[in-house]
């Protein structure tokens, strides 16, 4: 069982959370992974701007806010004494620990992967243990460990880190099955884990998800439940369009479409380490754990094969266009490009060119645009460019269903449904698993456009 940030978000929630799992540990053998308090991560990303600017003042300011934010959780969420001392005390350690990381970082006035890494660890090492020591106070046998007690290793990728499977699942096996087997709770960070070196890694962002995959593809667990702030996987994002529907069943492969472009920003990878072993997932809402949720398996039921099943989108994209004379007719032009791209580490997340061959279109992350530009102007430019175009506020929008794949009239319907509400498209891709069709649209209209498409398909009506 994976929780992710809003369940671990306040006392009263971590206490509900360790009732759910001591009622589930009952009858089960429960793993627990946990994710940082909701916010918490992009807070860490955010005071890297302090720190690289020198700014100490905000950087304490920082400090205490998180010192304050746990502590506050942690009053409340343990009532025994000593049991709350215990959490109070490896708290105020990690504050610690935190403060000297970022006096560190701010001697060195830069912020690489690496420390970086290191840095964002402490949303789920703070925010765990309250879980664990919770656990406790309500006399659930558990153990606290990190990513990397509990055995996952990675490449040394840090921000993207990707586990090491074989070396991970023997591991993974030896921390955890003794504790399994004496009836034991395993409370585990999500998101973090560590290189062969023993460094700090951590899986992308929305990796607890995949941290859960991982653990239980390696224990082959019956099952992984995803708990979240919504009913289950829908539609569409339910903060956008408000009659978004909750999907009993969807596929492996649909999921991986969804979670691809956005959709509960679930980490695009979480689903690979159970698709080989089927382990099914099953999305829940953590406050109201009466609902049966979503649940994801390798072939749904017959009857949830509708067209299009949801429309999800990724906002913060740029769209860059190069053009040149000499790209026409030149084999190999695409492939300096993305070679160029692949060693600035740039993601490509969509390309479309057309069969004039005089431009190649590219949709990278915003984060990733002036990298990307800098290293096309350094490496290509007046050679095989002649001119680079960046429209730098755009988001991507997908349908997804399998039951797109040999439906005819699908992008008709689409792209009609779009054009009604005088959205203007910019970029169309389709892969030829017909598993989903993307277009790039303005960021301001790409509300408007997803709720066009949810209209058209009647995804409101879905059962
Ligand atoms: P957690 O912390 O539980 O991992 P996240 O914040 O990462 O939760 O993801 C859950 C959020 O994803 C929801 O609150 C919802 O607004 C958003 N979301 C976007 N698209 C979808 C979708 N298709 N189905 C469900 N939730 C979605
Ligand atoms: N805390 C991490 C993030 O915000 C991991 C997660 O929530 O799944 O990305
Ligand atoms: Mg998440």
């Amino acid at each position: 069982m994976k929780f992710g940030g809003t369940s671990v978000a306040s006392a009263e929630k971590v206490k509900h959370v360790a009732n759910i799992i001591k009622s589930y540990s009952k009858e089960n053998s429960v793993v627990a992974v946990a994710s940082a308090v909701k916010g918490m991560t992009d807070d860490l990303l955010q005071i890297t701007e302090s720190v690289k600017k020198g700014n100490k003042a905000e950087i304490e300011k920082f400090i205490d806010k998180v010192a304050k934010t746990h502590m506050d959780i942690a009053k409340d969420a343990v009532s025994k004494k000593r049991i709350n001392d215990e959490l109070r005390n490896t708290i105020s350690s990690l504050i610690k620990e935190l403060e000297d990381v970022l006096s560190g970082m701010v001697l060195l006035g830069e912020v690489t992967p690496k420390p970086l890494d290191y840095l964002l660890s402490f949303g789920e090492r703070l925010a765990t243990p309250i879980l664990y020591y919770a656990l406790k106070d309500i006399g659930v046998k558990s153990e606290y460990l990190t990513g990397k007690d509990a055995g996952i290793v990675t490449d040394s990728n840090h921000g993207e880190a990707k586990p090491l499977m074989d070396t991970t699942k023997l591991k993974v096996v030896h921390n955890l099955e003794p504790l399994l087997k004496d009836g034991i709770v395993p409370v585990v960070t999500g998101f973090i884990a560590s290189d062969q070196n023993g460094n700090i890694t951590t899986l992308g962002r929305g990796g607890s998800d995949y941290t859960a995959t991982i653990i239980a593809s390696c224990i082959r667990a019956d099952e992984v439940w995803l708990w979240t702030d919504v009913d289950g996987l829908m539609t569409a994002d339910p903060k956008m369009v408000k009659n978004a529907n909750v999907l009993k069943e969807v596929s492996y492969a649909e999921a991986m479409e969804m979670a691809l472009f956005g959709a509960k920003y679930m980490h695009p990878r979480a689903l690979e380490p159970i698709v080989d072993n089927g382990i099914p997932i099953r999305i829940r809402n953590t406050f109201k754990p009466e609902k049966n949720g979503t649940l994801i398996v390798k072939n749904p039921k017959a009857g949830s094969h509708q067209i299009v099943k949801a429309v999800s989108m990724i906002r913060s994209a740029a769209l860059i266009d190069v053009r040149g004379g000499s790209m026409v007719g030149a084999p190999g032009t695409a492939a300096k490009i993305f070679d160029v791209l692949g060693k600035s580490k740039v993601n490509i997340m969509m390309i479309s060119q057309s069969p004039s061959e005089s431009s190649i279109s590219m949709i990278v992350r915003k984060n990733d645009l002036d990298k990307a530009v800098n290293s096309l102007e350094l490496n290509l430019l007046g050679k095989v460019i002649k001119t680079i175009n960046v429209t730098d506020n755009v988001a991507i929008i997908a349908a997804v269903g399998s039951g797109m794949r040999g439906t005819k009239g699908v992008a008709s319907r689409i792209f009609g449904a779009v054009a009604k509400q005088a959205v203007n498209v910019i970029m169309i891709a389709q892969g030829s698993s017909e598993l989903n069709l993307a277009f790039v649209v303005n960021d301001k209209d790409c509300e408007e456009a997803v709720r066009a498409i949810h209209d058209e398909f009647e995804l409101s009506k879905i059962s």
